[in-house]
């Protein structure tokens, strides 16, 4: 049997080994699941939302195990994990409004009535990365459940074990065995069986825009339905009429939180030429001034990497003649740690300015005017996130406007609200998840006319 073994990223040490899946098991998981949705679509939708809504009172109950599982599997600090675990109670409850409420038309035609129903897909498969193991996983599988679809979820190898709990969670809350199943694997094993098997009515990929390419290729053997959510390298743009004291304070933030593993990491500062060197002086004593270390502390900031390799990756963006204008600081010895680095100034065509980093690893431009902006945010393949500073409410929305990007914040790093859209432009992904029409993607439409004349 394959086996991996899950590290703690932040001591290096073995949390627990899993076994992986082959592609028999994923079939036999795959079977299972078909027949449960069988059942699970006949669910009346009071019940089938009172079970959603107990399995999110079950994850609330379990949020301390829950959080400090995350904080050995992947790294993240405890305050975020609480928050990662009360985000999936969160989503379970906005989606257990939805089946009560997974309303079709009446649409007026001649000769008799029309309406339409939205049917679940079936089996739907969830692929996830390493980097939000918890919250990634559930703004599929809520919406999915919901809808009267089956999920085969396969977590990242690295970080497996907060998924397989919440299977656990689900099943001890009442969803019916096999209508919720985790299946930890290989990508190139269970991923593809998802995207190859015919029972596998679609896939949800979060992930890098390589796998991604892939997936929808794969999936297009079938006409699969398809959503991705992939990488970024998004803008955060400080105008000079802003408040440059919290743009500064902030911008940290916006792109060192979970160690810079974020998709939606505003990686790129761009500064108004005229007070570049204010914000720069601004910008020091922020970023000195995370604190990095042991992720189980409640004052951390910042933890590690999630591996070596990962490590290995971010330390290539960082060579000894790169320009580095401030370095923060982080523990030595076991751990997968990086410091905080601000890279400054950049060549507009270095790595460091055009690829997605993921780690913590900012660089700074600066800009002119609006257009000028604008057009050095969009001059990426990338469109998922991004943040605008400014006083003027109309600079603001015409900049947010023109930023091809799927989710912008004015003054703010918001985060992903699980009531709002969330998704990509250009190479960011396709389709969107979370918000009021989430449910769209985990159902077809059916036209059904019936006729009434005599
Ligand atoms: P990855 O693409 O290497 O892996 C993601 C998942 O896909 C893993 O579960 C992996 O096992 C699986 N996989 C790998 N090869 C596969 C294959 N051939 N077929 C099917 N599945 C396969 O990405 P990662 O390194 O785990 O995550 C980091 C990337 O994810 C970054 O690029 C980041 O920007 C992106 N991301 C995007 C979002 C978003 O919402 N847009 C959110 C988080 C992460």
């Amino acid at each position: 049997m394959t086996t991996f073994d899950v590290i703690n990223p932040a001591t290096e040490q073995l949390v627990r080994t899993v076994p992986l899946a082959d592609v028999e098991e994923t079939d036999a998981a795959i079977a299972r699941a078909v027949r449960a949705q069988r059942r699970w679509r006949t669910v009346a939708p009071a019940e089938r939302a009172r079970l959603l809504r107990r399995f999110a009172d079950a994850v609330d109950a379990d949020l301390e195990h829950l959080a400090t599982l995350e904080v050995r599997n992947s790294g993240h600090t405890i305050g975020n994990a609480r928050g990662e675990a009360g985000n999936v109670r969160d989503v379970l409850h906005y989606y257990a409004a939805a089946p009560e409420r997974q309303f079709g038309r009446q649409i007026p035609v001649e000769g008799g009535v029309d309406v339409t129903f939205a049917e679940p897909l079936g089996v739907v498969g969830i692929i996830v990365p390493w980097n939000f193991p918890m919250p990634i996983a559930a703004w599929g599988f809520a919406p999915a459940l919901a809808a009267g679809n089956a999920v085969v979820l396969k977590p990242a190898e690295l970080t497996p074990l907060t998924a397989l709990r919440l299977a656990e969670l689900a099943l001890d809350a009442g969803i019916p065995e096999d209508v919720f199943q985790v299946i930890p694997g290989k990508g190139a094993v269970v991923g593809e069986r998802f995207v190859t098997h015919p029972d596998v009515r679609k896939v949800v990929f979060t992930g890098s825009t390589s796998v991604g390419k892939r997936i929808m290729a794969g999936c297009a053997e079938q006409v699969k339905r398809v959503t991705l959510e992939l990488g970024g390298k998004s803008a955060n743009i400080v105008f000079a009429d802003a408040d440059l004291e919290r743009a500064a304070a902030t911008a940290p933030y916006g792109v060192f939180d979970n160690a810079g593993q974020d998709c939606c990491a505003r990686s790129r500062i761009l500064v108004q030429r005229d007070v570049f060197e204010k914000f720069m002086a601004l910008l020091e004593p922020a970023v000195t001034g995370v604190k990095v270390g042991d992720p189980g502390d409640e004052g951390t900031e910042m933890g590690p990497l999630i591996s070596a390799a990962q490590r290995e990756t971010v330390a290539s963006f960082v060579p000894d003649d790169a320009p580095v204008a401030i370095r923060g600081s982080c523990p030595d010895g076991a751990g997968f740690w990086f410091p905080p680095t601000v890279l400054a100034p950049v060549d507009p065509g270095s790595r460091a300015w055009r690829e997605e980093i993921f780690g913590p690893v900012v660089a700074v431009m600066p800009f002119d005017d609006d257009a000028d902006a604008v057009r050095i945010a969009n001059n990426t393949d990338y469109g998922l996130a991004g943040s605008i500073w400014t006083r003027d409410v109309g600079r603001a929305l015409r900049v947010a406007r023109g930023v091809e990007s799927g989710n912008l914040s004015v003054n703010s790093h918001s985060a992903v609200r699980y009531s709002t859209p969330f998704g990509g432009f250009k190479q960011s992904g396709l389709g969107r998840e979370l918000g009021p029409d989430a449910l769209d993607a985990f159902t077809e439409t059916k036209n059904v006319f019936i006729n009434t004349q005599e």
